[in-house]
């Protein structure tokens, strides 16, 4: 299995627009974060995780001319606002399968109602599958995904285990039922925000608590902000398996 981080960075990304923050204007590659979104390869098989502003140049980026599916955490704009540009793999490969919770197409329906009209269908508008992902494992490709159910805030998001790998991001709480079903992972992915606390993102401190608890033999963060600091010093301090994740980064399971 073949992973690419297609962005690392908050909603803003980094840089933020107009910010004079010192990681902004870093000239460090690794500083430089379009919005959080990874791409997940096995066999002939090629899944996106979320779909969020920056999903055109990514795809373009990473070189990817085929997708099987995107899996949506949750339906915030950093996480969905690329939707329109799947219209290119929509002209080569028909309807693009979707995967999120019903309250996650809910919100998709109202932002992109031309994709999802059933009448009068603009013909350039691209069409998708809808894969309604419940709190159980699921099939995509020839794999079985499990969800991992947490709290962003208040707001209920889903991350995802496929097989030995788990990406879970915009994560606040997750209940220890939910921690249980990462056992055995060997690379966990997961939202490290910045070092103050967040009250819906994980910071500094809480990741490195979560990923003790999951004890994968590596962990990368994700999901990153300017005010967790620039990649380079922020690494040094990070316990010997875990990683700041950077844009572009491929990890191989
Ligand atoms: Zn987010
Ligand atoms: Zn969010």
């Amino acid at each position: 299995m073949k992973i690419t981080f297609l962005g690392t960075g908050t909603s803003q990304g980094i840089p933020v627009i107009g910010s004079d923050h010192p990681v902004c204007l870093s000239e460090n590659f690794k500083d430089k974060r379009l919005r959080v979104s990874i791409l997940v390869s096995w066999g002939a098989y090629t899944f996106v995780v979320d779909c969020g502003p920056d999903f055109r140049q990514q795809m373009l980026r990473a070189e990817v001319s085929k997708i099987d599916g995107i899996l949506f955490t949750h339906e915030h704009a950093d996480h969905t606002m690329g939707l329109d540009d799947i219209r290119p793999f929509f002209f080569r490969q028909g309807d693009i399968p979707l995967y999120a919770h019903q309250r996650v197409f809910t919100s998709l329906e109202k932002r992109f109602d031309y994709i999802f009209a059933t009448e009068n269908k603009y013909p350039g508008a691209p069409g998708v599958i809808k894969n309604v992902v419940e709190n159980k494992p699921f099939v995509a490709g020839d794999l079985s995904i499990v969800p991992i159910d947490g709290l962003h805030h208040e707001l209920q998001v889903f991350g995802y285990r496929f097989d030995k790998f788990a990406y879970l991001t915009d994560m606040k709480t997750v209940a220890d039922a939910e921690i249980e079903k990462l056992q055995g992972v060997e690379v966990l992915v997961v939202n490290a925000l910045q070092i103050t606390p967040h009250q819906s993102h994980f910071n500094l401190e809480e990741a490195l608590d979560f990923i003790a608890k999951v004890n994968p033999k590596r962990a990368y963060l994700t999901h990153i902000s300017p005010h967790l600091g620039f990649h380079d010093a922020v690494e040094k301090e990070l316990p010997e398996n875990v990683f700041l994740a950077y844009d572009n980064l491929q990890i191989t399971i």
